[in-house]
């Protein structure tokens, strides 16, 4: 695709001028384009006088804000690479990400400034603020920056680690621009959409679903600090939201919430991703006239590549839909175009051009051709519709059969005193592994194990059924609300 884009703020700025472009609700401002454009200059001239060049890194610890996207604006223009840290993790940790990225700057907002005093001290690097009043938010002149190559380095995303240490995977504009037209053909973006921002912005979510996209089509993003059910719940019962996307764990926090029947769902196109996805959730939605639809993206994609569409929503449940308009995908071993099982690899302008500083993994990552490595196995229909069976790493063997655990939850909260199942696979004397199942329970519901194997038996081969069962008040969970499986694993050692 194109070799250079525009300056994301001036152009915008140009084509959308006044009009709202971010509402942030913890300061209380709302900004237009052309005040985000003319912060972003005032930002990329502080920092280039601050000595930063192309090509360094800037840290960044803050809560969800409308700041936080003005200086990834001022970035782009500067050529300076922003790299988003989880303040979820304590100090040490994030001392592993920093030596990772070596930035030579950590910016925060005023609720990070103690991490980020910490972090500084760790890695010997100065810190400064960037919250309202800071000298950074000081307009600036125009942008004279024209057209900026699209493969340069804009910023770094920790994967969430789930499956292993975070590499740091390189996003380009060519990503960003990539991912809003994936996104904008699937769910028809225009100028008139509002959307709401609560994912962190140290994922990929927090930045590309869907707040770039509308930035880049000129609709508006209302900027809450973090995920708090009850305030988007409240902003959606008002009607100033337009689309929405969370991760299954937020449409299950909404599903428990007394006022989720009173949100009109019918003006808000709902996108869901990110980790496996209940079809009963999906059912419960579909009653109160929400049509969830779930999607398949990764850090390194962007992230969209699949969205179910609306028409097919119901008669495909389950399904991830079909490839979006610039990403090609195919089935390891699986002829293109056939139906068939086989991991999933990609291509296309939205997908990463590698881990910053790791050529090794980097290498691992793609196939001969430049397919991107999903580590996930995919199953597609006869009509093209995209299942995702599990991931690579977590399908285990038992008996020399081999299970895929996304299955065996699947089943399991198909029972009504069932909320959430992971099930990982564990050492066994006699059949090598077998499944240890972690369970939540419904609000007033009590699982009985018994009661749950009969269930299984009657859904499941023998060697699938769950040899152990335990029941938690909650699963360790990454910041984006994942399951961390090694985590559990740990726990069941123990
Ligand atoms: P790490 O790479 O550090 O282990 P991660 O794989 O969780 O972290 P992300 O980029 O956040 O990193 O997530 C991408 C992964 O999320 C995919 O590879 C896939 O396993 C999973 N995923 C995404 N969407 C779905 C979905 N709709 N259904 C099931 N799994 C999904």
């Amino acid at each position: 695709m194109f070799d250079a884009v525009p300056d994301m703020a001036a152009k915008r700025a140009e084509l959308s001028g006044d009009t709202l472009a971010f509402r942030d609700t913890r300061t209380g401002r709302d900004w237009t384009f052309r005040e985000v454009d003319a912060a972003a200059n005032g930002a990329a001239g502080a920092l280039r006088d601050r000595g930063l060049v192309e090509g360094d890194r800037i840290a960044c610890l803050c809560l969800n804000g409308a700041g936080f996207f003005v200086l990834l604006l001022a970035c782009q223009k500067a050529g300076l690479i922003l790299c988003p840290l989880n303040w979820r993790q304590p100090a040490a940790e994030l001392a592993d990400a920093v030596a990772l990225m070596t930035p030579r700057l950590i910016l925060h907002d005023d609720a990070m400034a103690d991490l980020a005093a910490a972090v500084a001290e760790e890695a010997a690097i100065p810190a400064a603020s960037f919250d309202e009043g800071a000298a950074l938010w000081q307009p600036g002149q125009p942008g004279s920056v024209g057209m900026i190559p699209a493969d340069r380095p804009w910023y770094l995303l920790c994967t969430s680690g789930t499956t292993g240490r975070p590499k740091a995977v390189i996003q380009t504009a060519r990503m960003a621009w990539a991912n809003a037209v994936n996104i904008g053909q699937a769910i028809h973006l225009t100028a008139a959409d509002r959307s709401v921002n609560f994912l962190p912005i140290f994922h990929t979510a927090g930045i590309n679903l869907y707040t770039m996209p509308v930035f880049l089509t000129g609709g508006s993003s209302t900027i809450l600090p973090k995920f708090e059910p009850q305030d988007i719940l409240g902003l959606l019962r008002s009607g100033g939201v337009t689309q929405f996307f969370g991760v299954p764990a937020i449409y299950q926090a909404f599903s428990l919430s007394p006022d989720v029947g009173d949100v009109d769902w019918s003006g808000v196109r709902c996108g869901c991703g990110g980790a496996p996805l209940p079809e009963p959730l999906i059912r419960f939605f579909a009653e109160r006239g929400a049509k969830v639809l779930n999607g398949f993206g990764m850090t390194e994609t962007g992230p969209t590549v699949f969205l179910m569409d609306e028409a097919n929503a119901e008669a495909k449940i389950g399904s991830v839909g079909r490839p979006q308009m610039l990403t090609e995908c195919r089935l390891d071993g699986v002829p293109d175009g056939t139906p068939g099982e086989g991991e999933i690899l990609l291509r296309g302008p939205n997908v990463t051009p590698g881990y910053f500083d790791n050529p090794e993994a980097t290498a691992a990552a793609f196939a001969p051709g430049g397919w991107l490595r999903s580590g996930d196995v995919g199953q597609r229909d006869a009509d093209g519709f995209l299942r995702i069976v599990d991931r690579i790493k977590d399908m285990y063997i038992s008996g020399g059969e081999n299970v895929y655990p996304a299955e065996v939850e699947r089943v399991l909260v198909e029972h009504p005193d069932v909320l959430e199942a992971a099930v990982i696979g564990v050492p066994d004397e006699k059949w090598g592994e077998t499944g240890a199942a972690f369970l939540i329970a419904r609000p007033g519901h009590r699982i009985e194990p018994e009661a749950l194997r009969a269930w299984c038996r009657a859904r499941l081969a023998a060697y699938k059924i769950p040899a152990t069962v335990q029941v938690l008040e909650d699963f360790p969970r990454t910041a984006a609300g994942k399951v961390r499986k090694p985590d559990l694993r740990a726990r069941n050692e123990r």
